[in-house]
């Protein structure tokens, strides 16, 4: 027998889709099926039930193997390594709850630690950009139902975050766009020729890394002053079909990706594109928008905001929260030897981050928390093992849209597995009894 759960989150990417049905066996201890997810959303899901899915935290050896620990051995290394450090950075936080996140976030209180998310890696720039000059925004709810001209920069949807187009912004049917797909134009800006940029009615394949020259001409094509022949490897009559096509929108929308938050320009190429959305609310109605790509990436984002006031990069081993990237973010701390211990959850930078900065993490104590075994947990010195967060423990996480969405448990994690928070609470507990708090 099985039943059917529905209105299920899906914990992969930020586009969060929220109609996912799984049927479960009847002891709700077995996944059989996942639908409605694309195929990377259904394999986490599925993964989840890998017979050889590690159940209990393993420390590293001097040879390189790794011995079962207790999880009261886990909490008792990692309160230690953190307590003990004098610059311990704590890594990671986009797959993870708000609540583990708060509470993380708590114990780097305590410990003086550096705080900093995936975002040090992707959409860093664009929160920066958008402490510069702010951002005009809107859900994604109201782009399926009144975006008419829909923009991806540096972005590839069809492969990031499948479900995308076809949920909110290309292909659904919406209040004010009873057409679906036959009533949106979709305008691609991308060096490579993406299976997203195949689909566009206009493709602007600029040149590598020239993405604030072409933010620029489109401002002043829209302004109507005068234009070089040719910007960023685009044509003058491109750019002004482009521009025209945007002031013809009833809503525009921008939706940017790392491809533009990482090239050349950085947070100065998300001014401009915010900037150019500024701009184009004088003609008509335009919002931009992150595609985020960790699930709750945003969510860790608002809930630093909330407890110290800084998105990411917090720096608080003073006693009190800074901000500075370039100084305070993972990877520059790395490179100058300045923490003295690591904490990853919820990430991989192992996988994400270059590779001195991964030698580095090996040489320090270091705790890896993540249901998988992942190249991050092969080279700190413990990993615990957690329920998967939206599968086998519910929480909140932000949408790439700041909309925030309770994700839902569907089956039971494996008997005596700790999740996030309870882990993160009993550090918490440890921590503030070595330092009697
Ligand atoms: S698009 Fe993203 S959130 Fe939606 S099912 Fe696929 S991986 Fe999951």
């Amino acid at each position: 027998m099985t039943k059917v759960v529905t209105d299920v989150i899906c914990p992969f990417c930020g586009t969060l889709c929220d109609d996912l049905e799984v049927s479960v066996s009847d002891d709700g201890k077995q996944i059989i099926d996942v639908y409605n997810a694309c195929a990377i959303g259904a394999e986490k899901f599925l993964h989840s039930q890998s017979k050889d899915r590690v159940t209990r935290p393993r420390m590293q050896q001097a040879d390189g193997t790794y011995k079962e620990v207790s999880y009261d051995e886990a909490v008792e290394y990692t309160a230690q390594m953190l307590a003990g450090a004098k610059k311990p950075l704590m890594y990671g936080w986009s797959s993870t709850s708000c609540e583990a996140q708060s509470m993380g976030y708590e114990v780097a209180e305590n410990v003086g630690a550096i705080l900093d998310n995936t975002a040090t890696v992707c959409h860093g720039s664009s929160l920066m950009a958008i402490q510069d000059v702010g951002i005009p925004s809107c859900t994604l709810g109201e782009v399926k139902n009144r975006a008419d001209t829909v923009i991806f920069w540096g972005c590839n949807p069809s492969h990031a975050h499948p479900r995308h187009m076809s949920r909110y912004s290309i292909f659904p049917r919406g209040m004010f766009m009873g057409k679906g797909q036959k009533s949106r134009k979709m305008i691609v800006v991308d060096p490579r020729n993406t299976d997203t940029a195949k689909m566009a009615d206009v493709h602007l394949q600029l040149e590598q890394g020239r993405d604030y020259e072409l933010l620029s001409a489109l401002r002043v094509a829209i302004r109507g002053e005068s234009l070089p022949d040719v910007v960023a490897g685009i044509s003058r009559e491109k750019i002004l079909e482009a521009a025209n096509m945007m002031k013809d929108a009833r809503f525009g929308i921008i939706f940017f990706g790392m491809g533009v938050t990482q090239s050349i320009g950085k947070n100065h190429n998300i001014d401009m594109a915010i900037m150019l959305t500024k701009d184009m609310n004088e003609y008509t109605k335009f919002s931009i928008i992150a595609m985020r790509g960790h699930y709750n990436v945003t969510g860790s984002g608002a809930v630093m905001g909330w407890q110290f006031g800084f998105p990411f990069a917090t720096d608080l081993s003073r006693g009190f929260a800074r901000y500075n990237p370039g100084e305070t973010t993972s990877n520059d701390l790395l490179r100058r030897d300045e923490v003295d211990a690591v904490f990853v959850i919820g990430s991989d930078p192992g996988a994400h981050f270059p590779i001195s900065s991964v030698k580095k993490i090996s040489r320090l104590p270091s705790v890896a928390v993540d249901p998988h075994i992942t190249p991050t947990t092969d080279v700190c010195k413990l990993h615990v093992p957690v329920a998967f967060v939206g599968v086998e423990v519910g929480g909140c996480c932000y949408r790439m849209d700041n909309v925030p969405i309770e994700s839902r448990k569907v089956v039971e994690p494996p008997e005596g597995m700790l999740t996030d928070t309870e882990f993160l609470t009993r550090v918490r507990d440890r921590v503030n009894q070595i330092k009697g708090a």
